[in-house]
């Protein structure tokens, strides 16, 4: 048995692809946020991360250039070793100002706050309780708890009678950490955190919430799914990234100081990777300080992303609900979910198809996702282009 057989036999990407339906890796040439150029072609965006579209925004971008010039290009060390630059001291301490925490400590990625964060404080002994529906990154901070001989339980989707059974099934002794997306990332959910919280204090667990697709889109001034529910002070931790709202990379985790003091000096995902790069922090910092002088914005990105599920609502479709800026539409088998996004493309419209097993069978959906620099016509279009595709496909609707 060779290990490289399963790449050898791995013709599915191929398949799509020689059917020019393949959605993804599609190279961006140019972005000014709404607008983006790809194939030589100019297309509305709707399906980015960039949910102020502050990756656009002059001081983040006039910030960013200056790091780099100030700092070079990267850090090349830990933030143990080399690695700390009095931009990332400032980042942490604005942020625990911004959220409400004690402290904050930044990662390399969200994805890697999860796995650094989880990993290092669930251990032998402890339970990590996860929703099922939680992101990926979740999910493997939770396996590698796991490798550390922690116990790792999932209960049913925002199902807090579920979360409840699972909770009841823990040892009292044991240590429990229940963890869960703020914004649901593929369906654009918020989370029932005061249910969670209730059962927290019930079951004596600690709370953790990774707010990637909360922050700048729910809560006071776009403070967050925590601030949405008025638990700041009831949540332990919250987790999030600066490749969204904050038009950069990184990640963050925000709690108690004692907390965040242990993970600085025993998280490996710290110590044995190099911190963020200076020009990341500074955008990070532009984008903190967009948000906080201009709040209006978080209120435009609820007003388009409102604009488009009454939009689509008005046609037909059939959409999951919610408050945030993603709006999944349901197309239903992967094939119809291929040709659907092929067709939004050719008119120029970019949205990401979300399929099995990412989502359930049956279940596959143009996920679309907004900005606060979204245009009415920006968006008009966008609702035109799926009831184009709808009588195309003869899909409408619910
Ligand atoms: N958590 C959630 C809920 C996410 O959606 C993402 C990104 N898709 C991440 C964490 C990871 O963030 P990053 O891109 O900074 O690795």
């Amino acid at each position: 048995m060779d290990i490289f057989d399963k790449c050898f036999s791995f013709t599915r990407a191929d398949d799509v692809k020689e059917q020019g339906l393949y959605p993804y890796f599609r190279p961006i040439e140019e972005n000014e946020g709404p607008v983006v150029h790809i194939e030589g072609k100019e297309m509305i965006m709707a399906g980015s991360n960039n949910y102020l579209g502050l990756t656009a925004h002059p001081k983040v971008r006039e910030a960013s250039i200056k790091a780099i010039e100030k700092y070079g290009t990267g850090c090349s060390g830990s933030r143990y070793l080399t690695g700390t630059l009095d931009l990332h001291n400032e980042l942490e301490a604005r942020l625990a100002k911004y959220l409400g925490f004690e402290d904050v400590l930044l990662f390399s990625t969200g994805y890697q706050t999860a796995l650094g964060t989880i990993s290092t404080l669930a251990q032998r002994g402890d339970y990590l309780i996860s929703d099922k529906e939680n992101h990926a990154c979740i999910v493997n901070g939770a396996m590698m708890a796991k490798g550390a001989f922690a116990d790792f339980v999932r209960y049913k989707h925002n199902d807090m009678n579920d979360l409840e059974r699972v909770l009841k099934q823990i040892p009292e002794s044991a240590g429990k950490f229940i963890v869960s997306d703020g914004v649901f990332s593929v369906t654009g959910e918020i989370v029932d955190l005061p249910g969670i919280v209730e059962l927290a204090k019930k079951y004596n667990a600690r709370v953790m919430v990774d707010d990637a697709h909360g922050l700048g889109v729910v809560g006071e001034g776009g403070r967050g799914t925590v601030s949405h529910h008025g638990l700041t002070e009831e949540t332990d931790m919250v987790m999030g990234t600066f490749s969204k709202t904050f038009a950069s990379l990184g990640g963050y985790v925000a709690g108690p100081e004692r907390v965040i003091n242990y993970l600085k000096h025993t998280s490996p995902a710290i110590i044995f990777s190099a911190s963020p790069t200076p020009s990341s922090c500074a955008a990070t910092l532009a984008a903190l300080d967009v948000l906080e002088e201009q709040p209006e914005l978080v209120v435009k990105l609820k007003e388009n992303s409102d604009y488009m599920r009454k939009g689509f609502h008005e046609m037909g479709f059939n959409i999951i609900d919610g408050e945030s800026a993603i709006i999944p539409v349901i197309v239903g088998e992967l094939e119809k979910a291929l040709v659907t996004w092929k067709h939004l493309y050719d008119k120029g419209i970019f949205v990401n198809a979300f399929i099995p097993p990412g989502v359930p069978p049956n279940m596959s959906m143009m996920r679309t996702s907004y900005m606060a620099t979204h245009e009415k016509w920006h968006l008009d279009r966008i609702l035109e282009a799926f009831h184009e595709v709808a009588e195309e496909l003869h899909f409408i609707k619910k």
